[in-house]
């Protein structure tokens, strides 16, 4: 719902420029709860000055970059107003020689790594729908994919940030520098927060230069016990993969790879390494490795995703390594299955038919860590998508602290923060 006095407060602070958009409310709508109104600032001065209005009035902020995961998080209480990334969109500095760059945080991750790549350089993240979605909704929802195993989180990428906090202050963590030694690392703190601690608007990062030579391996096996073997053996010996997933044929089908339980491999680096290790990768997947176009990874990360034939409800579930077999094993032959080997994560994805209740949510969800990651709207009153965080009460303590009105995506984060 529109509020006169909020509009009125907004126009004020933005001194009348026109990046105001009420026509667009019903397009930026987040799990389903409308935005009151829309702004797009195009500098990191009118975004302050937006949320510093809002707080005055109570209203609560939530950040829109590229709109593909908005779905990820508990649903808002509130949305007020929201903040448009799409204008924040500059390389705002690249050092090619101290391996650092700076964007604002709309810029999407492909138009990022395409500025990096005339360097011959990179920013090794994935993510779904890399042409929309934004570096700042990438460090905010901590999102990674299968290459994190040889890369690293998209926290271990950020060396500084500057963020507009709730009461409109705009601040700066860490610096241009890949050794910064003062002062916490506040933007590791923001990274995976949902948005619920501060807005980042600008990012600085250490990049990596291109690898030399990429190669995808995939081999398909009968049982899902050969498969993980096979992925163990490669992960202990020195093929050293920078990703390795197995897939069943549920998710196999549909991204081109087929029926049984397939590995893929992502082997990559200098021209004689990796020649070495795809030598080594065949003692483990033996006869039946394939070489296959590196396009496979992006339609795996997208997968979950997918708007027209994706899954209903996706849970990820964080497990210690050793049990990994275990939560393959368990799903049920229905259920497509993605499985980071290396890193202990598995995703489980349903497609439902008709009304799904709380119910049957608990029951696919089960036990233990997870994260329902994707599921109906409708779906989330009542539960916590976050699952049980243990440490629910710091993280209440931090809120109360950077967000004392509670302004800042209100109820997203774990235990309705
Ligand atoms: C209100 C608030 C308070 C916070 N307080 C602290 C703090 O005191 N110390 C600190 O180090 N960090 C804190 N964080 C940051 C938060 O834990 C970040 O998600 C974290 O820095 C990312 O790294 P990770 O290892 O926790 O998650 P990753 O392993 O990188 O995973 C990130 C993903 O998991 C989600 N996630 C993060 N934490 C949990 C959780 N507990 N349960 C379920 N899913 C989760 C993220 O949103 C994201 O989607 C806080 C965040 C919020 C919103």
């Amino acid at each position: 719902m529109q509020r006169p006095s909020l509009l009125q407060s907004l126009k004020t602070a933005l001194q009348g420029k026109e990046v105001i958009y009420q026509k667009k409310r019903a397009d930026y709508s987040v799990d389903g709860v409308e935005a009151g109104v829309v702004v797009m600032p195009g500098s990191v001065e009118e975004a302050a000055s937006v949320v510093e209005a809002a707080g005055r009035e109570g209203a609560s902020v939530v950040a829109y970059g590229g709109g593909t995961k908005m779905g990820m998080g508990n649903r808002p209480r509130g949305v007020d107003v929201v903040l448009g990334m799409e204008r924040l969109n500059r390389m705002v500095d690249h050092q090619p020689g101290d391996m650092t760059a700076t964007f604002e945080a709309g810029v999407p991750l492909s138009e990022a790594n395409r500025r990096l790549g005339e360097k011959g350089q990179w920013l090794p993240l994935q993510s779904p729908m890399p042409e929309r979605a934004t570096i700042g909704g990438i460090l905010a929802t901590a999102y990674s994919g299968p290459m994190a195993l040889g890369y690293g989180l998209p926290r271990d990428w950020v060396i500084g940030m500057r963020v507009v906090n709730a009461d409109g202050r705009v601040t700066k963590s860490g610096g241009k520098v890949v050794k910064n030694v003062t002062g916490y690392d506040l933007h590791k703190l923001y990274t995976g927060s949902l948005g619920t601690l501060g807005i980042i608007l600008e990012a600085t990062s250490k990049v990596a230069p291109r690898p030399q030579v990429s190669r995808t391996l995939v081999a398909r096996f009968g049982f899902c016990r050969e498969a993980l073997e096979a992925s163990r053996g490669l992960l202990k010996d020195y093929a050293s993969p920078q990703a390795l997933v197995v897939v069943n044929g549920v998710v196999g089908n549909l991204v081109g790879l087929g029926d049984g339980w397939t590995a893929v491999v992502m082997v990559e680096g200098r021209s004689v390494g990796v020649e070495t290790r795809v030598v080594k990768a065949r003692e483990y997947l033996g006869e039946r490795m394939e070489e296959v176009d590196e396009g496979i990874w992006q339609r795996l990360v997208d997968m979950p995703w997918r708007e027209k034939d994706g899954p209903t409800v996706c849970v990820r579930y964080n497990v210690t390594t050793s049990k990994v077999g275990e939560a393959m094993e368990s799903a049920g032959a229905e259920d497509g299955v993605i499985v980071d080997v290396g890193m202990g994560v598995v995703r489980r994805l349903w497609w439902m038919e008709g009304d799904i209740s709380k119910n049957d949510l608990n029951m696919v969800a089960g036990r233990g860590e997870w994260v329902v990651e994707r599921c109906p709207p409708g779906l989330k009153e009542g539960i916590d998508v976050w699952g049980e965080a243990a440490s629910v009460e710091l993280m209440r303590r931090v809120k109360a602290k950077l967000d004392p009105k509670g302004i800042l995506s209100p109820g997203r984060f774990v235990g309705g923060i």
